[in-house]
């Protein structure tokens, strides 16, 4: 058998079509596509006006068994079975996948582009700065945070009355409030349109927000693996006169704006939101938004072009729509409601139209199915109103192999035999950590397809073993897939098995209702999804959960952030580890996006490089101008 090039080989070999072509193709308009060189186009949101009518196509979710480093292949098969789709049942086929982040892909793992015969095209465009969503989304998060210090040190410098008389300026001899500060006033229950009218007393609430710093939960961001960035001290120089304090940053994926982006509806939609974020609580106890700041217009028109989704090709010309932003575990690291609301409709069918010709749209929950796939179900799809009709988990032999007990890898040396020749009895013990994602899929009343992403390496009984195990776990159809090296002819079975799964209708449901109070919903998923016997709040995070109750927010759904590496909070613990309880260090208020986002265990929100970076690869063809290096 011949082998496979590598990732960033075959990417190259190919020539994408023109992306006005390929927008001709899938039914866009020439007005509503905005090009960003020849083979990247962000879509206009008023195509969703033009074909609202339409009924929608068919749902997928995709998503995996707890990952490893082995890396289960997630997004080559989203890509495959995309290409599968689209390219030879004829059927119309969306992929809908995050744009990668820079910390991965110059840090281990690489790009997200898929792999070997199944990618987005070009890779790498895709890997790096596609259309600079994530630099607006950076942007945004940064502005926020410096309005927010600048804020607090203009408080602490100047009295009550020059505040004011610098917030409120007087134009042509007349002082006037600005747009956002009726906002203010009015969460201030102040009723007056008139600066001149208000009381000393009045004065002085609506010029100090009063920032209690120990509770600032806005950090800054930046998007790469900087682990000495996690924690720092700002405000050194002088000039801010001794107003330091202790800050961070996160990975500018794991941005509130970031989020905001992916759970938008709409433009207004995506201007409330970032108005709404919560930087930090008065020391009054109310909370502060980044509209009491006077930023929230700002941001949108920061973010304005990075809410429309992104149109690319995989490597056989099918479309991809590339929106928001990865990392499932400390964000909620799906595709964009948006990008998958267009695909739904471009995939979607008129009335009269025949049932079969419904398209289907692929998008990625990142992750373990405990992670991706539980976010986009209890906080995707509640804010979108959108159904699902099925769900992808993607395994391998060789990751199952690790669950069952194989052997840690180290980078740089060649793999344990273990993942490389037939073990039937490990392989068999790893697959309970399937079932599991195949159990904790169907409380969701999802149709489950386990895709068995195949290695050159896997014997037939192995791939038996797996398909075996996922039937008896209760998944409704289980297939091997061979895409990596052959590309959407390999992932035809596959294809069909999804097209034959959403042939019925789903009975989704959410895991847990939104009105029992946050330690529940948190305490739910824990014991539900992860297999945990309870909880534990640390004082801080107890602390938090009452604030934010208080202030109105205990309604909001749980974006957990926690390893991605286990059910559990310890990323050692593989398999289905059972007797743990999980510790809640912090929890944080995303009242813009509209989530609770618990941290679990000693979770990082700012990923870091280790002593050989993928980076050390990467670099420039000279005579070609190329990019050499990315996988
Ligand atoms: P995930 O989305 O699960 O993180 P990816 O789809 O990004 O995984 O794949 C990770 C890496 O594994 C890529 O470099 C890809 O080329 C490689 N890979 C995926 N599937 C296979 C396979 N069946 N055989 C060999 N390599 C594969």
């Amino acid at each position: 058998k011949e082998k496979v090039p590598s990732d960033i080989e075959i990417a190259m070999a190919q020539t994408p079509k023109p992306v006005t072509r390929l927008a001709g193709e899938i039914g866009l308009q020439p007005d509503e596509l905005e090009s960003y060189g020849k083979y990247k186009a962000k879509v206009e949101l008023s195509v969703l006006e033009r074909l609202a009518h339409r009924k929608d196509g068919k749902y997928i979710v995709i998503s995996g068994i707890t990952p490893t480093p082995l890396g289960e292949g997630k997004s080559t098969t989203t890509i495959g079975l995309a290409q599968a789709i689209g390219a030879h049942l004829g059927r119309p086929a969306f992929a809908c996948v995050r744009q990668p982040s820079q910390g991965p892909t110059f840090g281990i793992k690489g790009g997200a582009a898929g792999g070997g015969y199944s990618q987005v095209i070009p890779m790498d465009e895709f890997n790096l700065h596609l259309t600079g969503d994530i630099h607006a989304v950076s942007a945004a998060n940064n502005l926020l945070a410096a309005a927010l210090d600048a804020r607090m040190f203009h408080e602490a410098t100047q009295s009550d009355k020059a505040l004011y008389s610098r917030l409120v300026p007087a134009k042509k001899g007349k002082r006037e409030f600005a747009p956002l500060m009726f906002k203010r006033l009015q969460k201030l229950g102040i009723e007056k349109t008139n600066p001149d009218d208000l009381t000393p007393e009045e004065i002085t609430r609506f010029a100090r927000l009063d920032v209690d710093p120990e509770t600032i939960t806005w950090n800054r961001v930046v998007d790469v693996n900087d682990r000495f960035l996690r924690k720092i001290t700002i405000g050194r120089n002088s000039t801010e006169q001794g107003h330091e304090r202790e800050t961070g940053f996160d990975i500018a994926v794991a941005s509130e704006c970031m989020a905001v982006l992916a759970l938008t509806t709409g433009l207004a939609d995506m201007r409330e939101r970032l108005g709404a974020m919560v930087v930090a609580t008065s020391k009054q106890g109310d909370p502060i938004t980044a509209d009491d700041l006077g930023v929230g217009g700002a941001l949108a028109v920061l973010m304005k072009d990075a809410i429309k989704p992104n149109l690319m090709q995989t490597l056989e010309g099918t479309p991809v729509f590339v929106h928001a932003g990865p990392f499932a575990n400390i964000a909620h690291g799906n595709s964009s409601i948006l990008a998958d609301r267009v695909a739904l409709k471009l995939a979607g069918t008129e009335q009269g139209d025949s049932p079969d010709r419904t398209g289907f749209v692929l998008t990625e929950g990142g992750f373990g199915a405990d992670m991706g796939m539980e976010k986009f179900c209890n906080i995707k799809c509640r804010v979108s109103g959108l159904t699902p009709d099925a769900t992808v988990i993607v395994a391998t032999t060789r990751a199952l192999k690790m669950h069952g007990g194989g052997p840690d890898v180290t980078p740089g040396k060649p793999l344990h035999e273990t993942y490389t020749k037939e073990n039937l009895d490990i392989l068999k013990e790893g697959c309970k950590n399937l079932a599991k994602h195949i159990e904790n899929a169907r409380k969701f009343g999802l149709k489950v397809i386990v895709a068995v992403n195949r290695f050159s390496t896997d014997s037939d009984a192995e791939l038996e073993v797996v398909r075996t195990e996922a039937l008896a776990a209760g998944a409704d159809a289980a297939v091997v897939s061979n895409h990596w090296a052959e590309g959407g002819a390999g992932a035809v079975e596959l294809a069909k098995a999804v097209v034959a799964a959403c042939e019925n209708d789903s009975n989704f449901k959410f895991l847990y209702d939104l009105n029992t109070s946050i330690e529940q919903k948190i305490s739910t998923i824990s014991k539900e999804i992860y297999g945990a016997d309870g909880i534990e709040l640390s004082e801080l995070a107890q602390k938090q959960v009452d604030t934010y109750t208080r202030q109105g927010y205990g309604n909001l759904p749980i974006c957990m952030a926690k390893t991605q590496y286990s059910f559990s909070h310890d990323p050692k613990l593989k398999g289905v580890p059972t007797g743990f309880t999980i510790p809640i260090r912090a929890v944080r208020l995303s009242a813009g996006a509209g989530f609770l986002y618990p941290i679990l265990g000693d979770m990082q929100t700012m990923p870091g490089l280790g002593t050989r970076p993928g980076f050390w690869e990467v670099g420039l063809d000279h005579d070609s101008g190329r990019v050499v290096g990315l996988f």
